[in-house]
């Protein structure tokens, strides 16, 4: 009864953002032949801004040389023509400097408004998703003020005793009880609900009249994120792995996929208060908060 349920609404709803924005591949096991992929060690992403020019470094952890595929290796020479660099095609294990183009988080914010009007699909698509995650975090928040109310109005052991909270159980569904009852969890569900639904419908209507399979838009990524030398799979292979104290975003541009998106539209999200607590988890913590209170009670 501890242990949060395996399936979470919120989970899915990240990992479905992800697939449709971020990880465009799934994970495969192969061995690289060499007719496909050329080793090379890479130590550093150099990630250029087309405004501002400013080259953002990510260093990697990779201790052994990675695989990338000749498709990839076309486009880095095309992104080293871009970007006004010379280009020396490397030979097998050597140091190469892996290159991206995109926008600086600065940059985007003051160049979107000269971007394509399709660019508001992510930003639409990110507003959805960032008010899922609120929705818990502002959730959890509104739990713990509801239970530190509820103590802080227990006057006496009498009243602690009256509600016959003699087992564990009994506490944690007394707490559970107090906060799907509780006005403020559920208004914020309401606004949630309301404003949600009024995004996804209007997300959908411009979706509609793009008529478009497939979107290029430029998409924030998480420079701490590891990214695949190859545009089909995934592997301990083709993967270069930032080091942890690599931040920030970076913003590149990608062909997106209409039907993902739509799936991460349709995805069941949060209906009621029972499944925003249980989003939410139960916090082992509320249980100690009200032993220790009782405590102060009894002296
Ligand atoms: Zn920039």
């Amino acid at each position: 009864m501890r242990c949060k349920m395996q399936r979470s609404i919120t989970t899915d709803l990240q990992n479905l953002f992800s697939y449709a924005f971020i990880e465009r591949v799934p994970y495969h096991f192969i061995v690289p032949k060499k007719n496909n992929y050329l080793e090379l060690a890479i130590s550093e992403r150099h990630n250029c801004c087309l405004s501002c020019n400013n080259n953002f470094i990510t260093t990697f952890k990779n201790d052994t040389n990675v695989f990338i595929t000749k498709d990839k290796l076309a486009k880095q020479e095309s992104i080293y023509q871009t970007l006004g660099l010379e280009w020396n095609k490397p030979n097998k294990g050597e140091n190469y400097i892996y290159r991206q183009n995109g926008f600086c988080q600065e940059c985007f914010a003051k160049e979107y408004s000269k971007l394509p009007a399709q660019q508001e699909v992510y930003k639409m698509a990110k507003d959805i998703f960032d008010a899922d995650i609120a929705l818990i975090n502002d959730a959890k928040e509104l739990m713990t003020e509801t239970i530190k109310k509820w103590l802080s109005g227990i006057e006496t052991l009498d009243d602690v005793k009256n509600l016959e909270l003699n087992t564990y159980l009994d506490i944690r569904n007394y707490l559970l009880n107090l906060c799907s009852n509780d006005f403020s969890i559920n208004e914020l569900l309401t606004n949630y609900e309301y404003d949600i639904t009024n995004k996804i419908a209007l997300l959908k209507g411009k979706l509609t009249l793009l008529e478009q399979d497939k979107l290029n838009l430029f998409v924030q990524i998480d420079n701490s994120v590891y990214e695949s030398l190859s545009d089909e799979l995934y592997n301990e292979y083709t993967v270069l792995m930032p080091t942890e104290n690599s931040t920030g975003y970076f913003y590149y541009n990608f062909s997106i996929s209409v039907d993902k998106i739509n799936l991460f539209l349709e995805q069941e999200r949060v209906g009621n208060v029972f499944e925003l607590i249980n989003e939410v988890g139960f916090s082992d913590i509320w249980v100690e908060w009200f032993l220790e209170y009782v405590t102060t009670l009894n002296k």
